[in-house]
C-alpha cells in the first residue's frame, strides 16, 4: 500500500534498488510502450498487458480487498505472472483521471515488475527497524509509481504543483512530493531559452 510519508518502512525487504536504478527502470517501461508524452495511460497498459498474458487484472468489489490493491503471483500454465488485485471503486477512478487512484494502480504496476521473482521467496521485514529504505518494496513501488507517472525529464523549474497535476494527471499530494524529491536529489531543470539567445546573468 502507498504511503509516502511513513517514517518506518512498512514493506517487505526485496533487493535494493537505488532511486536511479528506478528511474532507469520507468524509462525502460514508458519506452517499450511507445509513450513519449507527459500522461501515462496505466489502464491502457493494464489492458495490454492482460492481453499478452503478462499479468493477470483481476477488479474485486471494495469490501473483498483490505488494501486499495495488492499484487501476489498467479501461476498460468508453467509460468507464474503477477495477480494485480484492485479494488473497483480504484479501477473506475484511475479510469476516469482520478490521479490518486492513477498512483495505486502504478504502485501495483511496479510490484509486479519490480517483486515478481521474490515474491517466491521468505518475507522479511528486518529492514524496517533500521530504516532501510532502499530494500523496502512499498518504498521501492511508491518511487516507481512517482517516476513513471512524472518523469524528472519534462518536469521545469517553473512548473507549478498545478501544472504537474494538470499535465500528468496525478494528485496535488504526489506533486509536490515529486517536486521536492527533485529539487532534493539535483534540482528542476532550467528551460532552455526558447529564442536561442544567450542567459541573462
Ligand atoms: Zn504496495
Amino acid at each position: 500500500m502507498i504511503e509516502t510519508t511513513s517514517r518506518i518502512p512498512i514493506g517487505y525487504k526485496v533487493r535494493r534498488r537505488f532511486p536511479s536504478e528506478i528511474e532507469e527502470i520507468v524509462s525502460n517501461v514508458r519506452q517499450i510502450f511507445g509513450i513519449s508524452n507527459g500522461y501515462f495511460p496505466i489502464i491502457k497498459v493494464f489492458e495490454i498487458l492482460q492481453d499478452l498474458g503478462k499479468i493477470d487484472l483481476r477488479i474485486l468489489p471494495d469490501s473483498s480487498l483490505s488494501s486499495l490493491g495488492e499484487t501476489t503471483l498467479a501461476k498460468h500454465g508453467q509460468l507464474y505472472i503477477a495477480c494485480i488485485k484492485l479494488k473497483n471503486s480504484v479501477y473506475e477512478g484511475a479510469c476516469e483521471g482520478n490521479g490518486f487512484h492513477r498512483f495505486t494502480c502504478c504502485h501495483e504496476l511496479g510490484h509486479a515488475i519490480m517483486h515478481l521473482s521474490e515474491m517466491k521467496l521468505e518475507r522479511s521485514t528486518s529492514h524496517r527497524e533500521n530504516r532501510n529504505w532502499l530494500v523496502d518494496s512499498e518504498w521501492q513501488a511508491n518511487q516507481f509509481a512517482s517516476k513513471l507517472l512524472m518523469p524528472k525529464s519534462m518536469i521545469f523549474e517553473d512548473h507549478s504543483a498545478k501544472d504537474i497535476v494538470n499535465m500528468f494527471g496525478v494528485s496535488y499530494k504526489a506533486a509536490n512530493i515529486r517536486i521536492k524529491d527533485i529539487t532534493k536529489h539535483g534540482g528542476l531543470k532550467k528551460r532552455q531559452n526558447p529564442h536561442g539567445g544567450f542567459d541573462v546573468f
